[in-house]
């Protein structure tokens, strides 16, 4: 919450006296300041400068004011704010007889006189019984703290109440607080006044010359105000108390005349006084970083009510007597002292987060309630609200299958729970291909490490890799090769037979999640058939073979490592235009006609106008000649006076008439066809980008995503297109390569011990199908047609080799 910044208010209250001093003390106008005058001391001699008269502003000078306007004017702004969750201090300061206890407490004998303790804690209750939402508990307490000692008024353990508890002042991140002192809860006002008056007779009074019930010690009355109520919902709790403190005599040791027990309290009394005074000038200054607050039971307790976050007031409590003057002075400078401190009061607030889930709960269940009775009425029957079970989210699931494998065409809605249920289907189904493309990739492509020469020339030998290093072929089984062995006859009847098997086999669709995750599960690592992938990839060889057939032109720098392989791009280019992007190209070629028509047409009007500036010219010239030849010959001028000139003047100004017409209306056309060319030229640059960047997607998805992810994009129509991100699929890293390792150590059943032996019956499982690949590989070649460019570009992408 944002905090205002205020300031600690000061009042001066002036105890009304027979004998008060109206040369001495002397109040502004507006009751907002009050002057001191002193005379000068004759005994100190002539040379004497020392200031004599001063003048202090305050926020109000309580003068022949009643109980119930100070309470007004000191403290009923701070209750209420405290209410609303503002910590508030009032204190009252001044020397001992000068009426801080009357300020405070008040006179207990008559009800009219009662101080602002009482009368707070009746606002209190007043405030509280009128607010209808909130509940709020009140409850009080009253510490005394006397030659640094802090005694409980109210302690309940010992008739005397004083300093039997072991009493601390303790810092915690709340606040202040004083161990061991009792809190009393209270439900009305008479309550807390009995509290009151308890703690009044229970106070510690020191026998003083000055004024006999006037005490030596610091009372500290407290009213805890706890208010929750609940907003949305949310429970919400302020929690606020209320200082009302009335300090001990602030007069000084000399002028007390005490001695012994009474003299060693009226030390104390200065002293924790000098200390708050000490507090008061450092709260005051803003650089001041430290404020030692510990250095007095006082100013220790007070350290969350003074100046801070809190709402604080003072009540400088004065005599009016001439004799008093020099504390009255020291009482107002402290007065003004106060002023100077700057506080930020914040509400204290809280969310009790038992009543906040209470709250919810019960909202919960009126909610389900309403549905079903919504439910009810519009007939929906067997709706549910609660979380989906295993059956309900697997039935989900084979709907999401279904529909993704076209078997059903919608899935019924029922409620949101099912909706994100849905989603989140989708998504795993998503995730899911992609690993298998890659997985895919993975298994189609041999890897070979480009340093790894001996690999390389056998690979070449075997006719793998042609000469440059260049793909000429795939193979059909899976995972990494090993170092190529010599390969036996056996062997090779061996790949025979096993790619026939597969042939036969690879009829289902390839992306079945089901059947990967089987083979997955039941091997422990990733070989997948891919025949049938094989058969589809070549009849779409074939498909493209136009294009593959088409002369590569030089091509852009992506697709310079890869001759041979997919069209050039500007070939590219004119036939997408011709296919896929025709509507978008003609919308193009439109446009641009469009575009070119109104800038050869703006060129025409603006020759044109050209044209009419230079004609009006001539016209005015040849008008001004006229004009001088007339002038020359003499004017003719009709009886009423007019101008007559001849029918060729005549005729030169109806020209010019014209002239400016039609120069009018040409500019205004140009104007005109300016702004159409502008709108045309964004259009046609709009177009422009269209083209472009369709033809980009459609380059990458026919030519540069592997062909038989294409088929798959094809074939059952679960990936579509846009959802393999394109660099995924084509920047397979080499130190994927790890990856790859890791995701089948990851994959093995029996965990991280069972990783030598699985790796060892891989590169057993690798060996058996290298060289069956190599085999057949070597079979394949022997028939050159089957290599197409695409292929071996795409190839080149997963083999490593540059
Ligand atoms: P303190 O607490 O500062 O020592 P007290 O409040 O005990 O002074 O006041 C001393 C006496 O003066 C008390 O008898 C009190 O009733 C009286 N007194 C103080 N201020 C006023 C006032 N404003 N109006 C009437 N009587 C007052
Ligand atoms: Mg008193």
């Amino acid at each position: 919450m944002h905090a205002v910044e205020k300031k600690v208010r000061a009042f001066v209250r002036v105890k009304p006296t027979a004998h008060f001093a109206q040369d001495v003390i002397k109040f502004g106008p507006d009751n907002k300041s009050i002057d001191i005058y002193i005379k000068k001391d004759a005994k100190k001699g002539v040379v004497n400068n020392k200031q004599t008269d001063w003048s202090f502003r305050l926020d109000g000078v309580l003068h022949n004011t009643s109980q119930e306007l100070t309470y007004e004017t000191v403290a009923k702004k701070l209750v209420s704010e405290a209410l609303t969750g503002y910590n508030g201090t009032i204190m009252c300061y001044g020397q001992t007889g000068a009426g801080k206890t009357y300020t405070m407490t008040g006179a207990t004998a008559e009800y009219r006189h009662r101080g602002i303790i009482p009368r707070a804690v009746q606002q209190v209750f007043k405030e509280i019984s009128r607010s209808v939402d909130s509940f709020v508990t009140v409850r009080i307490s009253y510490l005394e703290i006397y030659n640094e000692t802090l005694c409980d008024l109210l302690s309940t353990t010992t008739s005397s109440g004083a300093g039997d508890v072991q009493m601390a002042v303790v810092d915690c991140p709340q606040g202040v607080y004083v161990k061991g002192l009792s809190i009393h809860s209270v439900c009305d006002v008479e309550d807390a006044l009995n509290l009151l008056f308890e703690g009044e007779t229970n106070r510690v009074i020191a026998e003083h010359t000055l004024n006999k019930n006037s005490s030596r010690s610091h009372c500290i009355f407290t009213i805890y105000i706890e208010s929750r109520f609940r907003v949305l919902s949310d429970v919400r709790c302020i929690n606020s108390k209320i200082n009302l403190i009335d300090l001990a005599g602030s007069e000084r040791l000399s002028k007390t005349g005490s001695e012994g027990r009474v003299l060693k309290e009226a030390s104390y009394i200065n002293k924790s006084l000098s200390f708050l005074e000490q507090i008061i000038i450092a709260l005051a200054d803003p650089k001041r970083e430290h404020i030692p607050f510990r250095q007095s039971k006082l100013t220790h307790v007070l350290k969350d009510s003074l100046g801070g976050k809190c709402n604080t007031v003072l009540v400088a409590n004065i005599c009016g007597e001439a004799l008093h003057v020099e504390e009255t002075l020291s009482s107002l400078r402290f007065a003004t002292r106060m002023k100077w401190i700057t506080t930020e009061p914040v509400i204290n607030v809280t969310y009790d987060s038992e009543g906040t889930v209470k709250a919810l709960e019960k909202e919960i269940r009126l909610l389900k309630q309403e549905l079903a009775m919504h439910d009810s009425l519009v007939n929906r029957s067997l709706v549910t609200y609660d979380p989906l079970t295993d059956v309900q989210v697997a039935d989900i699931r084979s709907q999401i299958h279904k529909y993704l494998q076209g078997a059903t065409d919608e899935i019924d809605i029922v409620n949101f729970r099912q909706v994100q249920e849905v989603f989140r289907q989708f998504k795993l189904i998503v995730r899911q291909q992609e690993d298998e493309v890659e997985t895919r990739l993975r298994s189609k492509y041999v890897l070979i490490d480009k340093n790894d020469f001996a690999t390389i020339a056998a690979a070449q030998k075997v006719g793998i890799v042609d000469v440059d290093r260049h793909l000429l072929k795939r193979h059909d089984v899976g995972t990494r090769p090993t170092p190529v062995s010599p390969k036996s006859d056996e062997k090779k009847k061996n790949s025979r037979k096993s790619s026939d098997r597969s042939k036969k086999e690879g009829t289902k669709s390839l992306f079945s999640g089901k059947d990967l995750a089987a083979q997955l599960s039941s091997k422990g690592q990733v070989t997948i058939p891919t025949k049938n992938l094989d058969v589809k990839e070549k009849a779409r060889n074939e498909d493209t073979a136009n294009i593959d057939a088409q002369p590569s032109k030089p091509v852009s720098e992506e697709n310079s490592q890869r001759p041979s392989s997919p069209p050039s791009k500007a070939v590219a280019f004119e036939q997408f235009k011709e296919e896929c992007g025709s509507e978008i190209n003609r919308i193009f070629k439109e446009n641009k006609s469009i575009l070119l028509a109104r800038k050869k047409r703006s060129s025409t009007v603006g020759r044109r106008i050209n044209i009419i500036k230079q004609e009006i010219e001539d016209i005015k010239k040849a008008l001004e000649a006229q004009r001088q030849e007339r002038l020359q010959q003499g004017e003719y001028v009709d009886e009423e006076g007019h101008l007559i000139i001849d029918e060729k003047e005549f005729l030169l100004i109806m020209k010019l008439k014209d002239l400016k017409e039609e120069y009018r209306l040409s500019y205004a056309e140009l104007q005109d066809l300016k702004a159409e060319i502008q709108y045309c030229q964004h259009l046609v640059d709009r177009c422009r980008n269209k083209l472009v960047s369709e033809f980009e997607i459609w380059y990458s998805e026919s030519f540069l995503i592997p062909t038989y992810v294409q088929n798959a994009l094809k074939l059952g129509g679960n990936i579509r297109p846009g959802m393999i991100p394109i660099n995924r699929v084509m920047c397979l890293e080499e130190d994927e390569q790890d990856r790859f390792e890791r995701m089948q150590e990851a994959m093995l059943p029996a965990g991280p011990d069972s990783v030598s032996f699985y790796k060892a019956k891989m590169k057993t499982d690798q060996k058996h199908t290298y060289s069956r690949t190599m085999s057949s590989l070597k079979q394949m070649h022997k028939k050159p047609g089957h290599i197409t460019a695409a292929g071996k570009d795409k190839a080149q992408s997963f083999l490593h080799v540059t």
